[in-house]
């Protein structure tokens, strides 16, 4: 998925004075952001109060849409740089396309995971035959400085750990659950994971104490320690915690877990791009409008996204903006 704003804001995230070292409870309600024509999405990270969580540095939630009649999603190719993404379904597909050659079907509960290292670019559709409906979530992984510029990179895997307790599916997206290890590349400690609550659940989860952690609910609604959070928000939950209570009531639930060591580097983040200084972002811009370094998506029927214009201010990495 692509950041499509017209004017995209310059956003410097990362340093430790953001993090809650205590455990809290911060709701976070997002905003709708329309990604093209089709699609309208719920921008959970970043948002003014709060930039990232551990490395994860963008969430967009999706859907359920009705793309019956429609041709779904449709996301023209363009550039990333200094991040992964990582592609989460509930429902329907995506056929991803990328310049390193890969062409893959997503399907739900697969981990579509891109490194984008130095430079991707991908394009992502609905296939021409696809699911009535679309649910999902796009989300951004920022990279330390000692890997941003390593090789890209497109991971596929159709299955992933699942960690089993009454009234709990968790699937291991990436990092680590009770033990249980997604095969996903990683590069600094986090996690990543799929809890489906059945109605009336009652589970405690065990966590990192020294990572900071998010809850997002994709479908249904279910006390997250004690707050209710219904599809679409997002509870910001600090650090300092060993287990989460979560339950149900009388429905069953989706949520996703986010969580990670806190991210200690100043990043700037502008359109696709995650980067350390204004010039590297410019450079990355301007080489991908003049076709250098990203590579081409081949087979995909239009045009590739252009980049939009850098903000008149220059792009520096500054003190806490909150
Ligand atoms: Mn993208």
């Amino acid at each position: 998925m692509s950041n499509l704003d017209v004017h995209p804001a310059a956003t410097v995230v990362g340093g430790r004075e953001d993090v809650s070292a205590r455990p809290v409870h911060e709701l976070l309600t997002g905003k709708l952001v329309q990604l093209g024509e089709s699609t309208q999405v719920r921008r959970l990270l970043p948002t003014l109060g709060r930039r990232m969580v551990g490395a994860w540095c963008f969430v967009d939630h999706y859907g359920p849409d009705d793309i019956g009649d429609s041709t779904g999603m449709h996301v023209p190719p363009h550039p990333h740089t200094g991040l992964q993404t990582v592609s989460w379904l509930h429902d329907g597909e995506i056929l991803h396309r990328d310049s390193l050659g890969s062409v893959q079907t997503l399907r739900p509960y697969q981990l579509g995971l891109m490194t984008a290292g130095r430079a991707i670019a991908h394009a992502e559709v609905s296939p021409r035959e696809h699911p009535r409906l679309l649910h999902g979530a796009q989300l951004w992984v920022a990279l330390p400085d000692g890997h941003r510029n390593t090789a890209p990179n497109f991971e596929h895997h159709a299955t992933l750990p699942v960690v089993d307790a009454p009234g709990l599916r968790a699937t291991v997206i990436l990092g680590e659950v009770d033990g249980a290890a997604s095969p996903g590349t990683t590069f600094s400690p986090l996690v990543g994971a799929d809890l489906a609550l059945d109605a009336g659940a009652d589970v405690r989860l065990p966590l990192e104490p020294d990572f900071e952690y998010a809850v997002l609910a994709m479908s249904g609604e279910a006390d997250v320690d004690g707050v209710p959070v219904s599809a679409g928000s997002m509870l910001y939950l600090g650090c300092g915690r060993r287990e989460l209570p979560l339950r149900a009531a009388d429905t069953s639930s989706g949520l996703m877990l986010l969580g990670g060591e806190p991210f200690e580097e100043q990043i700037i983040m502008w359109w696709n791009f995650v980067g350390r200084t204004g010039d590297e972002i410019s450079a990355a811009r301007e080489a991908w409008m003049t076709g250098d370094r990203f590579g081409e998506v081949r087979g995909y029927d239009g045009d590739r996204l252009s980049a939009p214009q850098l903000p008149p201010t220059p792009l520096k990495p500054r003190g806490r903006v909150r």
